[in-house]
């Protein structure tokens, strides 16, 4: 443990092995110590978080009656600091060309199979248009990691091309970015593009792992990855996304490891990460998830979910496509706040269908409904989904966001904007019986608005919406 500081900034002293190892070792012992075990989901009914000690005894424990009460903790401070609101996004593809090894992806440089492609800035035009023609406003870019093929230059023209295009009501007006670490220069252009969160999955916190899965390219590089949400942070970004690849490592190393993280960038930056992502791995091309021998089930990955959110309770939590409705179904009962929909994992997916006999795709999706089918299946779920993106553009981003939420204000704008973008997307882009349910919902929904006047602003605006007026936020 000598080497562990949760202020150091190097990626081996803040997500130090040692610690780790002692971590689980703690876990272990203290696994039935059920006055610390209570003691530990009192702190989390507090509201106060868990370290990554805490947590990792929690995830250890196998009491059933205590991990019903960890459920039922997790539900509620879901509720309370995100109500029913879901948030909407979709990825956009825009190359799979990459120069990495990376043994889990079907983008590594040695697949010969997997057919390349970049999209042009005419091509992303035309995804970008299919996109807003479903209802979308916010979006996540993906790209492997080219120096040529995809450089900075072309992801921040990328950038450029999405805020510009405006078709009939759509508009993107969030843009989040998952591309490779990069150098602090490169951060400070990416948030004067005017991106939301920078996304970068860790893939796995055990170095020696880390490095057997990531054998070439400059993703090899553990330091430079593990400290790139620092350097983001340094060139300007606010709202970092963590995650990591669920099947690469033992899961309880990973959590331990991922609140490490966040723990971290609270302590050196005084925020910690916006978002946490819980990808897991799935089959693609030359890609098969029984190769990895870590692969978790559905009840563990429901346990992560639930320690993830009280133990970072103002942390969003992401779940995407790689998963089927009844897992996300779980998800988003016990933690997850935005879920991607509709989504298609090829670079030009959402213009032209894959053809059998060509893939470009990244991994297999399990969740293959339309947009509006999940619009209104989450609403049959008791949820409202949002396509709100007010607090980046009203400049709530990092520590300025995280006082709102953690002020209990959040209510007050986050509630009447849900409402607002479901009614524009009600409008513009629903099938006759996702409009006739979420107009109920609406209605019923405007009651839970805490102050009068927000609430009569917001109905006023409803009806201007109506009129066919767009973008009203608080
Ligand atoms: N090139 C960037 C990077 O290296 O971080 C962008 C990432 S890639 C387009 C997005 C994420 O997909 C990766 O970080 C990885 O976690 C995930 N991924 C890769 N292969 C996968 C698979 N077979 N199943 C599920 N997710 C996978």
């Amino acid at each position: 443990m000598a080497n562990y500081n949760v202020k150091s900034l190097k990626a081996e002293e803040f997500i130090n092995h040692e610690e780790i190892l002692d971590t689980l070792a703690y876990a272990d012992a203290n696994k039935e110590n059920w006055e610390l075990i209570d003691s530990l989901i009192k702190k989390a009914a507090a509201r106060k978080g868990l370290t990554h000690r805490e947590a990792s005894v929690l995830l250890a424990c196998e009491d059933k009656e205590r991990i019903e009460t960890i459920y039922a903790l997790a539900r509620q401070i879901k509720k309370d600091f995100y109500g029913n609101r879901i948030v909407m996004f979709a990825p956009l593809y825009l190359s799979n060309y990459c120069v990495n090894g990376c043994t889990y992806c079907p983008y590594h440089m040695q697949n010969k199979c997997i057919s390349r492609k970049k999209l042009s800035q005419e091509e992303i035009v035309k995804e970008v248009t299919a996109l807003q023609d479903m209802g979308h406003k916010r979006l996540a870019l993906e790209a492997g990691e080219h120096p040529t093929m995809n450089p900075i230059e072309y992801i921040l023209e990328s950038i450029k091309t999405i805020y510009s295009i405006q078709h009939k009501n759509g508009a993107i007006r969030r843009v989040n970015v998952n591309i490779a670490a990069t150098t602090v220069e490169n951060y400070r252009k990416l948030k004067e593009a005017g991106i939301g969160t920078y996304i970068l999955f860790q893939e796995t916190y055990h170095k020696e792992s880390y490095e057997q899965l990531h054998p070439t390219g400059p993703k090899s590089d553990y330091a430079y990855h593990t400290e790139a949400m620092d350097r983001a942070m340094e060139g300007g970004i606010d709202d970092v996304g963590l995650g990591v690849l669920f099947g690469l490592e033992l899961y309880r190393y990973e959590l331990a490891g991922l609140l490490m993280h966040a723990e971290h960038l609270e302590a050196v930056h005084g925020v910690g990460p916006h978002t946490i992502s819980v990808p897991r791995l799935k089959r693609a091309d030359d890609i098969n998830p029984d190769d990895f021998d870590n692969g978790i089930s559905d009840e563990i990955f429901e346990k992560l979910i639930a320690l993830i959110r009280i133990s970072v309770p103002y942390t969003g939590m992401i779940i995407s496509t790689r998963e089927s409705a009844a897992v996300r179904a779980r998800a988003l009962e016990l933690g997850v706040s935005q879920i991607s929909g509709a989504s298609r994992t090829s670079v030009g997916g959402y213009c032209e269908p894959e053809p059998e006999d060509e893939t470009t795709e990244q991994f297999d999706v399990s969740d293959k409904r339309t947009l509006d089918e999940v619009v209104r299946w989450l609403m049959e779920l008791g949820f409202i989904p949002s396509f709100c993106t007010a607090c980046y553009r009203e400049g709530r981003t990092g520590d300025r966001f995280m006082s709102l939420l953690k002020a209990g204000e959040i209510q007050n704008c986050c509630h009447p904007n849900a409402l607002m973008t479901l009614k524009e997307f009600l409008m513009d882009y629903a099938s006759p019986e996702t409009k006739a349910l979420g107009e109920k919902v609406i209605e019923a929904e405007l009651q839970n608005i805490p102050k009068e006047k927000v609430r009569q602003i917001a109905k006023d605006n409803l009806e201007k919406i109506e009129m066919g007026i767009r973008d009203f936020r608080f």
